[in-house]
């Protein structure tokens, strides 16, 4: 396999933790407007509460997921390369971002970043209402497991289970019905008769799909994707990013999607683009 396995990708968000939570809360402190960003304050939930009444102009929905000013620097050989530099944006609930550019520009290190999957060297990530810098790296585990979804471009099926274990063996240890849902996902990408194939009797396309089908098992808020369809052909590509496309419209699922493949990254709603870990590009459709 290649590429980081999640098992890699969770242990680099550990170091640290709670200097930088301390941190965090002096900053909340100094600086109120980082709260009002992730909780609304009472007079802005009644104005939000009486948009229907009075025919105001509706506000937009808080974002779930929000970068604000995020850098993240690496030491190698002495030397400071800055991976990212000052990346801000919103991603509204339902919201679909594609976030492209060449590869080495950055995009796996920020995806890793918005998941809580590592740390920034300076800015904030909001997910879900809550400020990552002020969680410990546990209380980032336990939301990335209630609310996230992960595909990668490897796959990373466990081999040893078939299509449908691999999505009902999770569902089972979060103590739900695991088969009829699995069945159903399975169904939902089009893999209802493979449910029995160990994922090397699978296509790359299909292990993507049963990937998929389990990274939408527990329904989570949000869906971050790296290079999803980087190990496809353009058919299997496609096929993978229409029903990414689908599941974010019928399940109101938000989806940040990672790709160097412009035409792919043209079905998302928003493209930001991405090239020496600064933004060069952002454009809505
Ligand atoms: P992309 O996903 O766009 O291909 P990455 O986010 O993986 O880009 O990498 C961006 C840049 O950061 C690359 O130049 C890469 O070499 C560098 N980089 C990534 N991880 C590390 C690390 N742990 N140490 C040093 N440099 C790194
Ligand atoms: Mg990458």
């Amino acid at each position: 396999m290649t590429g980081r396995s999640s098992a890699e990708l969770e242990a680099a968000g550990g170091a640290g933790a709670e200097a930088a939570g301390a941190d965090s809360v002096r900053d909340s402190l100094l600086r109120p407007q980082a709260h009002a960003a992730a909780i609304p304050s009472s007079s802005r939930f009644v104005a939000m509460m009486r948009v229907g009444e009075t025919r105001e102009p509706r506000e937009p929905p808080m974002p779930i997921l929000s970068s604000e000013a995020l850098t993240r620097t690496y030491v190698s050989g002495g030397r400071e390369i800055a991976v990212l530099k000052n990346i801000t944006f919103d991603v509204p609930p339902g919201g679909f971002l594609a976030i492209a550019g060449p590869s080495g520009s950055g995009k796996s290190t920020l995806l890793g970043l918005l998941a809580g999957l590592d740390r920034p060297t300076s800015g904030r990530v909001f997910l879900d209402g809550h400020d990552l810098s002020t969680l410990t790296e546990d209380q980032r585990a336990r939301l990335r497991a209630e609310r996230v979804g992960f595909v990668f471009q490897s796959f990373h099926l466990i081999p040893t289970l078939t299509a449908r274990e691999n999505i009902q063996v999770p569902l089972e240890l979060r103590g739900e019905d695991g088969r009829a849902r699995a069945d159903e996902l399975l169904a939902r990408v089009g893999l209802a008769d493979r449910g029995h194939h160990y994922p090397a009797q699978l296509s790359g396309g299909e292990q993507q799909r049963a990937a998929l089908a389990r990274a939408f098992c527990h329904r989570p808020r949000i869906l971050f994707a790296d290079e999803p369809t980087g190990n496809l052909d353009d058919a299997n590509g496609q096929m993978v990013v229409g029903l990414m496309v689908e599941l974010n419209r019928e399940l109101g699922t938000t989806v940040v999607l990672v790709t160097h493949d412009h035409e792919l990254a043209s079905r998302a709603h928003r493209v930001i683009r991405l090239r020496d870990g600064a933004i060069v590009g952002d454009s809505v459709h």
